[in-house]
């Protein structure tokens, strides 16, 4: 898919780059019929999109592309995670839908009501969740076959204060979260990161956000992928105001890029 409407675009990097960058809450987009099963107004919908987009991510993984020595590859949702959330679990063992944000949330990030409780997540599900996890299951699969393992660094960012919805708010919130899986990330991973975001004051690995993304055909059977979650706090890189610092977002690009250039072979 590579026109304007495309729900999510896969970049190409270098043929012998086993790199993906994974952006999958970058976009503030809905599409209209989408929009029509949300109950919040204009104004609301506007706030809960700031809350919950990871916003510019899009920005800092492809100046992280342009930076590093060898490109990485970048698949990038172009759609809100109010449509669906690529990466919870479609089912009962995601642990986010006791607040009513599993794959297609019912409830905002204030635990109010976005969907009615019995709207029926499956024909979003169809439609937007499974064509995407068949693409990234795919963009991996690729790189398995093109270079022998594949690495899917995924490319958030959250809030410097703890939203209601957030299940383990509590814990410490450093400047860069590392989010890991003991089965797909290995140590060096972990500390090519750790090095790689040593500048901006500070890595915590799986607080206040745990685990990283990796296509359900691979998770936890196939050690050739690898997987790390970045977590960008956000007053590292916007204004009170929401707005992006240039230099700010430039630096986390370039220190993306350190962490692709590092990582193990
Ligand atoms: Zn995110």
């Amino acid at each position: 898919m590579t026109d304007g409407t495309a729900p999510f675009l896969l970049h190409p990097g270098d043929p012998g780059s086993p790199v993906i960058l994974h952006v999958p809450h970058a976009s503030r987009v809905i599409p209209a019929d989408v929009r029509a099963g949300i109950v919040l107004d204009d104004r609301a919908l506007e706030a809960e999109l700031d809350h919950i987009t990871d916003a510019w991510t899009d920005r800092i993984a492809a100046a992280a592309a342009v930076a590093a020595r060898v490109r990485p590859w970048r698949f990038v949702n172009r759609l809100s995670r109010l449509v669906v959330d690529p990466e919870r679990f479609p089912d009962e063992r995601e642990e986010m839908l006791a607040v009513g944000m599993g794959a297609v949330y019912t409830r905002t990030t204030h635990r109010e009501v976005l969907r009615p409780a019995d709207a029926d997540p499956r024909p979003l599900i169809e439609r937007y969740f499974h064509p995407y996890a068949e693409a990234m299951t795919a963009a991996v699969a690729e790189r398995l076959d093109a270079v022998g393992r594949a690495v899917v660094v995924d490319v958030h960012s959250y809030p410097a204060r703890a939203l209601p919805y957030e299940l383990h708010g509590d814990g410490p919130r450093p400047p860069v979260c590392l989010g890991t899986d003991a089965f797909h990330t290995s140590g060096p991973l972990l500390d090519a990161a750790r090095r790689a975001f040593a500048g901006f004051g500070g890595t915590e690995p799986d607080t206040p956000f745990a685990g990283a993304y990796v296509p359900l055909r691979y998770y936890g059977r196939d050690a050739r992928v690898g997987a790390l979650m970045v977590e960008i706090r956000r007053d590292l890189y916007l204004d009170e105001r929401g707005a992006p610092r240039d230099a700010a977002v430039g630096a986390l690009g370039r220190a993306l890029a350190g962490l692709v250039d590092r990582l193990p072979l």
